[in-house]
């Protein structure tokens, strides 16, 4: 782990709606540095997803700064913003979000769509990407032939493949059996053991705990972060 912040939130606030507005995050400070492996952790309705989203600059926030890689989100337009998301974030969610008519290898290469990269480069480099997941002899498969685990690490292929600042996992292994959950675990592992910075959402207790930084959410704002001084 090195001092770089990579993933910086200073008082994110996040309201849905104007009248009787949904509170779903209500001043969220904290900060990801490169190579750290954080768990989200929180009840259903606590706001984590919409943490995941905000912190992926798939949305803004009502109030508060979002800083990637130390560039303020605020001020950069849609074009920008989409951008920045392209070279410095990953995704992968519980629904692994694949195009069913296309290969394997042309949905890791997707992750590369908007990063400005040339067709034929985006394809060899999600090669790569498919090897680092274990999965380069089903390049030319399509997901439907794949079971949910290999799916999943389809996925998480597109998601590393153009070397993002961090990856953002929004309960990964939600819709696995546990034995395939575990084995998305470890690849998750291997990964950050590897270098890439990793924060994902689980309520998953048993998961979590494996995690080395966990912080916690209650009704929009974190509660714990066991990197940080608990207050005595
Ligand atoms: P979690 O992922 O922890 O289950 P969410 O971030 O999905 O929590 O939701 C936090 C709160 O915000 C909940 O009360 C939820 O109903 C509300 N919420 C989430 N997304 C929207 C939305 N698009 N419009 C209105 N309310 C929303
Ligand atoms: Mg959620």
């Amino acid at each position: 782990m090195t001092d770089t912040t990579v993933l910086e939130l200073d008082g994110v606030t996040k309201e849905y709606g104007e009248q009787a507005p949904v509170h779903a995050l209500r001043g969220v400070s904290f900060s990801v540095r490169q190579g750290e492996m954080v768990a989200i952790v929180g009840q259903s309705g606590s706001g984590k997803s919409t943490l995941l989203h905000i912190m992926g600059t798939l949305d803004r926030p009502t109030s508060g700064v979002v800083r990637i890689d130390g560039v303020d989100a605020a001020r950069l337009d849609d074009r920008e913003i989409s951008s920045l998301r392209a070279h410095k974030i990953g995704f992968v969610f519980q629904q692994f979000f694949l195009a069913e008519h296309a290969t394997v290898r042309e949905n890791v290469a997707d992750g590369l769509l908007y990063a400005g990269v040339p067709a034929t480069e985006r394809l060899q480099l999600a090669e790569l990407a498919l090897q680092r997941v274990g999965l380069a002899d089903r390049a030319d498969f399509t997901p439907g032939t794949l079971s949910g685990g290999q799916r999943q690490r389809v996925a998480i292929a597109r998601a590393i493949v153009g070397q993002p600042a961090v990856v953002l996992a929004d309960e990964p292994t939600g819709s696995l059996d546990s034995t395939t959950g575990a084995s998305i675990m470890d690849l998750i592992r291997d990964l950050n053991d590897s270098g890439t910075t990793i924060v994902m959402i689980t309520h998953d207790m048993t998961l979590a705990d494996q995690l080395p930084r966990r912080v916690r959410l209650l009704d929009g704002q974190i509660v714990s972060d066991s990197d940080r001084q608990e207050p005595t």
